[in-house]
Formats: C-alpha cells, sequence, structure tokens
C-alpha cells in the first residue's frame, strides 16, 4: 500500500487482495476531507475484507469524500451486490469493465470513467455513455459490453 498526502487530501493505493491482512484498515482518516482510492491492483476481496472493508467506510468521516479510482471489475461487483459496501459520500470514479470482440471473441478490459462514460444521479438522472467506437486490436471488429449493463451500473441509483 502507498500513501501520499496533500492537505486534507490523502491518495492510497491498495495493491492484491482485500482480507483480514490490508493495511488500509489500520490507516487513520479521521482528518482528511479527500480520501482518493486508487484500486487498480487489487486482486480479489474476500469475505472477512468485505465485513472489513463495511467497517472501515464507517469510520470515514461524513464530511468527506471518497472516491474509488480504477476499480476491478470484482470490486464494482461487491458495490452493486453488497448491501452497504460504499457509504453515501463515495463514487466509483472508474472502473476496468470486460468488453468482448463480437467476431473473436477476444477478451479486452476498457476503463470506464465517471463524467465520461456515466454520471450519477444528481439533478438530472444518472446517465450512460458507453463507448460504442472501440475496435478489437485482432481483428477490428466491433466490442461489446461483456456484463449486464443495467446491473453492472446498478450502483448509479443507490
Ligand atoms: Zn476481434
Amino acid at each position: 500500500m502507498n500513501t501520499k498526502v496533500n492537505g486534507s487530501t490523502i491518495e492510497i493505493s491498495l495493491e492484491g487482495p482485500i482480507s483480514e491482512k490490508t493495511s488500509l484498515f489500520e490507516l487513520n482518516i479521521q482528518n482528511y476531507k479527500d480520501i482518493k482510492l486508487n484500486m487498480s491492483k487489487v486482486t480479489f476481496i474476500n469475505s472477512i475484507g468485505v465485513k472489513n472493508w463495511i467497517m472501515w467506510t464507517c469510520r470515514v468521516p461524513t464530511d468527506a469524500k471518497l472516491s474509488l479510482d480504477e476499480c476491478p471489475f470484482v470490486i464494482v461487483n461487491q458495490v452493486n451486490i453488497v448491501q452497504g459496501f460504499l457509504p453515501k459520500n463515495a463514487r466509483v470514479t472508474s472502473f476496468n469493465a470486460p468488453f468482448l470482440c463480437e467476431d473473436c471473441s477476444h477478451e479486452h478490459v476498457i476503463k470506464l470513467s465517471e463524467n465520461v462514460h456515466y454520471n450519477y444521479a444528481g439533478e438530472q438522472e444518472s446517465k450512460l455513455n458507453l463507448p460504442s467506437e472501440i475496435k478489437c486490436s485482432k481483428c477490428s471488429a466491433k466490442l461489446e459490453p461483456d456484463f449486464i449493463v443495467d446491473k453492472t451500473f446498478g450502483f448509479l441509483k443507490k
């Protein structure tokens, strides 16, 4: 785990599995207003990890912003499946989603970002703008989401 502090902002890069051993859970976050987690190197989360994670998010100050950047798809699934996985002041700012080539079935991972590919509901309803022009690097055919779009973006409506 790497941390970088700048005033009331802390950036934390997580690595490996989220489990009982994750050092994030021992970090004192009381004094920060902006907590940015980079999840790109997270591999998976086990059931103890989920429990500890939820206890940890309860310690995030209610006036602080918590953002999750570059979430692996497994984490997005947890956000959608596990009630209370993310507190109200938290956002998924980007995540890596699986796409599949229509022709050669080659799998691609595409990063989807808030304000580019999706927007949280605010004054307007949440909306999606999935990449439609991305072509397969092997055969140039069109890529399709290899996930159920409505379910995956369920977190926007919470
Ligand atoms: Zn292809």
